[in-house]
């Protein structure tokens, strides 16, 4: 047996494609803003793939690059340049920010609603509160990529079991929130570096999702035949991404997102998905 390929590039691009039709219809075009500190070459990369994004579904870009060496005053002046720039529908913070400087309080002076990435404590307040799942706040990125691969691919949510390795701000922690709401009703586990028996929680589990930063963390013979496996975390090798999950878990899974390829994307269609909701929302 060879797992179904959920396939982040392709689904993206079918997103990408139904986004760029519903920006032709908007009066005003809307815009994303991007803030970036530093020069770590995996955020420049992604920066430059939002604006590409953007490029393509015509929406205008808007871009902030600061220096290693910007203090917090500075990251703070720039936040409130995008929180006023008419241009801006809604902008992120390219994560991790370099040294000490502390994301969460820089995140908190987003305006919430321009909060392109769902993480201000506003809208994260909301995934919290709206159990039903009806949400009209933006929803943190790869948390919604993940659902959205697993829905465009009929892979069954209602019910399954998932086990989520990571309880990561961007990934784990608003995952397990997003599949417990009455929308998604599926039944979670969130397991960390303090979890005991992680292997065996992966056994049970219909859906794996794996954000945890550790090369072949997950191997074959953990995953129960026919599961849906993804691999989100991201170790930076020489010129190569590595994922977490072995690769050779394709001979059992029923589904694969491989990384690169599967969920990055997704992450990006997402954030693309955040701004036109937000554009509509205004216009
Ligand atoms: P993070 O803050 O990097 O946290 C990593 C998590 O992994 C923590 O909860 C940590 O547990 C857990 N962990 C570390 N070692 C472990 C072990 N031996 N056993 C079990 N759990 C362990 O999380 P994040 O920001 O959510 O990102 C997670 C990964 O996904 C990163 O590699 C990141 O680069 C990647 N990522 C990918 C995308 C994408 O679009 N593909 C998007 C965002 C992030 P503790 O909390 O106990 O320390």
């Amino acid at each position: 047996m060879s797992a179904v390929i959920l396939d982040g590039k392709k689904t993206a691009e079918e997103i990408k494609r139904e986004l760029t039709g519903q920006v032709a219809k908007l009066s005003n075009k809307p815009g994303l803003g991007t803030l970036l500190v530093g020069s770590d070459p995996g955020s420049v990369s992604y920066v430059a793939g939002k604006h590409r994004d953007c490029a393509d579904v015509g929406m205008k870009s808007i871009r902030i690059d600061l220096p290693e060496t910007a203090s917090k005053q500075d990251v703070l002046a720039a936040i409130k340049e995008l929180n006023s720039s008419p241009e801006v529908t809604g902008y992120i913070v390219q994560l991790p920010l370099p040294g000490k400087m502390d994301s969460r309080e820089i995140l908190q002076a987003i305006d919430p609603a321009k909060d392109a990435d769902g993480l201000h404590p506003e809208n994260l307040g909301k995934l919290v509160m709206n159990v039903a799942g009806h949400f009209d706040s933006p929803l943190p990125c790869t948390p919604a990529g993940i659902v959205e691969l697993l829905r465009r691919y009929q892979v069954s949510l209602a019910g399954a079991e998932v086990a989520i390795i990571g309880r990561g701000l961007t990934v784990g922690r608003p995952l397990g929130l997003l599949l417990s709401s009455k929308q998604v009703d599926a039944t979670p586990v969130l397991l960390h570096s303090a979890s005991k028996h992680i292997e065996e929680h992966v056994r049970r589990a219909d859906i794996v999702v794996a954000a945890v930063g550790q090369p072949g963390f997950v191997r074959k013979d953990w995953i129960k035949p026919g599961a849906a496996v993804l691999d989100v975390g991201i170790t930076r090798r020489a010129n190569e991404l590595v994922g977490d999950v072995d690769p050779t878990v394709v001979e059992v899974a029923g589904y694969f997102a491989p990384n690169p390829g599967g969920v990055g994307p997704m992450t990006r269609a997402m954030l693309m998905t955040n701004v036109v909701k937000l554009a509509t929302k205004i216009s």
